[in-house]
């Protein structure tokens, strides 16, 4: 990294989120590009070493709440494009490692400005709407505003990271070269996300690596989007190549390969912990230890101590546990309320629950859309069929599962009484909270069941207006969330606002969209410069006058 020496660029400000009301112009212009993406089936190729790449294997694009409806097609490759895409990446490696820092940022904040441009925001929300089914506002908040957030907001951590230089005494020069990793970084994407999809790639290569970037198969209508938007920005060729190919494919050539550098992984936990033990298993092939850096699962908490207000609860459980079909590794899907609320919030939540709509994303009205796949419908329905079955529970709303048009879950709500019965555990990744009432004298006895209860370790609430009760929920569930709300529901983190990631389970917790993350792809070097060195050997100690 050669670095000019002037760090400042001024602190970017998040984007802010259009509201599509009816009769905004916005709407207008959005509803006519889902329109025109509905009228045709696009076919998506590759993106490697800067130009698209076609295999002939052509896969289909459907739409999760009309899967007969095709969307599109995307060329899928095998394990000889995942050669051929590290080999781009590493020959682009060095003038990309060697350019200014500030030709690469201005790529990544010249593609946040252009995405925050009518023909790129209309695109990449009509691809996440209709590919990951996403209503309006999930996918603004995602695909446009938390994406251009992620690029302005590194770029501006990347110089704060540039400017952590060490003291010089005088006649000495110190200097910290904040080199990029030497290999290349395998970025593997979740579906859930676009935000995620387009972070995970240019997060690294701002910083001068270079990527194989694999994203979800059900995601790639809007990750193509993404590597249009890099390709227009002026990202030179083979810095980021997008390659279509089954997880454990691109697996089985990334981990064999002596360059590989570093794994920035989201997904699931079980997918990840197979990662990890084969970067073990191959440790002695590296060059260098990789970085392993990976946001998985959840199993998140909303928890109730008696003085909070009901009706807060139950707005954030509601929008917490269901928006976005409960797709969001930060859903609320597990609920402690004392029994003096429970009848209230209950009575709440059902009416709001009377009011959903469920459907496709292109009929605006719709709160709830599909989930992801047929393979997401049947665990899912799996679930509330286990859960019907079973005596320490009772489904109190919802339950109902329809695949005839789309992959619809209905919102469900469970109420066990077993504070550890599985549904309290276990990630589901759907829209189904379950609740356990607890007595309102056993406050901290319950705490402590919630800190012990699963896994993970990656979101959770406390509501309440006692502030003695807020600090013993922050002091007992220390380690049960990496990102924890006060009076707030846990999903909608903002980057520059709510650094996001967890432990336990749920990952290496390098917080997403911060310094932190940026410092896993950077290996710095300790350069001392002598102005004047000595010219002899002899120190005046040894003088013997
Ligand atoms: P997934 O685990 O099915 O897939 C994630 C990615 O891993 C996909 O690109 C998939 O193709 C790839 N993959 C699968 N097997 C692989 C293998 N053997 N080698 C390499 N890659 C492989 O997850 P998903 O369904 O796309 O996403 C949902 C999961 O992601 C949930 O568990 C959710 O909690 C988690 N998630 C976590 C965060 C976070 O920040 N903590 C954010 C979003 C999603």
């Amino acid at each position: 990294m050669k670095s000019s020496g002037f760090f400042h660029v001024p602190l970017p400000k998040n984007e802010p989120v259009l509201n599509y009301a009816p009769g905004t112009p916005e709407r207008i212009k959005l509803k006519k590009a889902i329109g025109e993406l509905l009228k045709q089936q696009v076919e998506i190729p590759m993106f490697i070493n800067g130009k698209d790449v076609k295999t002939g294997r052509l896969r289909e694009i459907r739409a999760p709440h009309d899967h007969s409806h095709i969307l599109g097609y995307y060329h899928e490759g095998d394990q000889e494009f995942v050669k051929m895409a590290i080999d781009a990446a590493l020959a682009a490696r060095k003038k990309w490692a060697s350019m200014p820092w500030e030709d690469r940022a201005s790529v990544f904040l010249k593609a946040a400005d252009l995405l925050c441009e009518p023909e790129y925001w209309t695109k990449i929300n009509a691809a996440t709407m209709l590919g990951q089914s996403k209503n309006v506002f999930q996918s603004e908040i995602d695909a446009v505003c938390e994406l251009a957030d992620f690029l302005r907001f590194n770029v501006k951590y990347m110089t704060e990271i540039y400017d952590f230089q060490p003291i010089s005494p005088s006649g000495i020069w110190n200097r910290l070269d904040w080199r990029p990793l030497e290999g290349f970084i395998f970025a593997v994407t979740p579906f859930n996300f676009t935000s995620i999809a387009g972070n995970l790639p240019s997060a690294p290569a701002m910083l001068g690596n270079v990527v194989v970037w694999k994203p979800s198969k059900s995601q790639i209508l809007s990750a193509r989007v993404i590597m249009e938007l890099f390709r227009d920005a002026g990202l030179p060729a083979g810095v980021i190549n997008q390659v279509f190919v089954p997880g454990p494919v691109a697996s089985d050539i990334v981990f064999f390969h002596s360059d590989f550098a570093g794994i920035h992984y989201t997904g699931s936990t079980e997918v990840f912990q197979g990662i990890w033990k084969t970067i073990g298993d191959n440790i002695f092939r590296y060059k260098n230890y990789p970085r392993i850096v990976g946001e998985t699962g959840g199993k998140d908490f909303v928890f109730v101590h008696p003085s909070a207000h009901p009706n807060q609860v139950s707005t954030a459980l509601i929008r917490g546990a269901f928006e976005y079909q409960g797709q969001k590794c930060s859903a609320a899907s597990r609920a402690y309320i004392p029994e003096s609320l429970w009848p209230k919030i209950r009575d709440l939540m059902l009416e709001d629950l009377a009011t959903f709509k469920m459907g496709g994303p292109e009929d605006f009205s719709n709160f709830i859309n599909a989930v992801i796949d047929e393979t997401a419908f049947n665990r899912l329905s799996a679930v509330i069929e286990r859960i019907r079955k079973e005596k320490t529970a009772t489904i109190i709303a919802g339950g109902n599962c329809d695949k005839t048009v789309g992959y619809f879950i209905e919102p469900t709500i469970v109420l066990t009484s077993d504070p550890r019965y599985f549904a309290m555990q276990e990630e589901f990744f759907g829209p189904i909270l379950t609740v356990y009432v607890y007595p309102d004298n056993k406050y901290e006895e319950t705490l402590e069941i919630c800190d012990k209860t699963s896994m993970y370790g990656l979101t959770g609430s406390i509501f309440a207006t006692d502030r003695e009760a807020i600090n013993q929920a922050s002091q007992k569930l220390m380690y049960a969330a990496g990102n924890f709300y006060i009076n707030d529901k846990p999903t909608g983190a903002v980057v520059g606002q709510q650094p996001f990631g967890g432990s336990r389970g749920s990952g290496t917790n390098d917080k997403a969209g911060s310094v932190l993350n940026l410092l896993r792809w950077l290996t710095p070097r300790a350069i001392k410069e002598n102005f004047v060195p000595p010219t002899s050997y002899k120190y005046p100690f040894m003088e013997e006058k």
